[in-house]
């Protein structure tokens, strides 16, 4: 293990919900830094790598190295599971993920929320959590929300809430799965600005979005996925500005 390995490396993914195989041998690396955007159609497996990625879900064949540590397995194919429970706990905790959704408690206040987990499962003291706590929502710009519950923000709002309790988390990667998609167009961009901040920052991520502007923007990576496969990859400028592929030049053409 060291700083030259990547953060997150996937090789040879294979996935399969019973005997539907979903992902069928997928590689993507993101470097400290690196901004990794998955693209394609809904159903294509975006958000199943995720899941994958931070073993949320299981896979079936290939490797998934967290910063050169390889993700310990036992058994084999449908079988098989992580070893290694400390392991998956160090790996989640450290690839924090952004749902569509939000995901927030709703009986929790919004500063509740965001110590939760680093009070709860990783035991650090409630007193720094809480200044850390102030500080990440103050930076997404809900500083003023601390003692509100959920459902008395809007959706930028609470979706800026849960970036703010990924980044809580003090973790060495974000993991975006469509962070804008179940906000209003106008309440979007105040999510979108967020995530170009952290991007600025040089945090590394991995977004699974419908949003090719952004994607282009900050990306430094993009990943165009088709049916569990990569079609097409590349820097944004390439695969936005000159795609090859058919399907990626038609996904394109029906999203813009
Ligand atoms: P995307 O995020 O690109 O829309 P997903 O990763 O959600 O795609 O899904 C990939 C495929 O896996 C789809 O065919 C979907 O129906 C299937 N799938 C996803 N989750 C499950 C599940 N829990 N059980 C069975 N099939 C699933
Ligand atoms: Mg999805």
């Amino acid at each position: 293990m060291s700083d030259q390995d990547p953060v997150i490396e996937i090789r040879g993914l294979h996935k399969a919900y019973g005997a539907l195989e979903v992902i069928k041998g997928v590689d993507i690396t993101a470097h400290k830094g690196d901004v990794v955007s998955l693209i394609g159609s809904s159903g294509s497996g975006k958000s199943t790598i995720l899941r994958c990625a931070n073993l949320l879900e299981d896979s079936q064949q290939g490797d998934i190295l967290f910063k050169g540590e390889p993700v310990k397995w036992k058994g084999t194919g449908l079988h098989r599971q992580p070893a290694d429970p400390k392991q998956v706990l160090r790996i989640r905790t450290n690839l924090s993920m952004v749902f569509q959704q939000f995901n927030l408690w709703a009986h929790m206040t919004i500063l509740q929320n965001v110590m939760e987990a680093p009070v709860t499962v990783l035991g650090r003291d409630r007193d720094e959590v809480e200044q850390a706590a102030r500080r990440y929502l103050d930076k997404v710009g809900i500083g003023d929300k601390c003692d509100a519950y959920p459902a008395q923000l809007s959706g930028g709002q609470q979706q800026r809430a849960a970036i703010a309790r990924a980044l809580c988390m003090e973790p060495e990667a974000l993991l975006f799965d469509e962070p804008t998609s179940a906000l209003d167009p106008e309440l979007e961009q105040e999510v979108i600005k967020v995530i170009r901040d952290l991007a600025a920052e040089g945090r590394t991520m991995l977004i699974v979005t419908h949003d090719m502007k952004m994607a282009s923007d900050i990306s430094s990576h993009v990943v165009f996925l088709h049916q569990g496969l990569i079609e097409e990859q590349g820097p944004p400028a390439q695969l936005f500005g000159a795609p090859e592929s058919e399907r990626l030049k038609q996904f394109l053409s029906a999203t813009v």
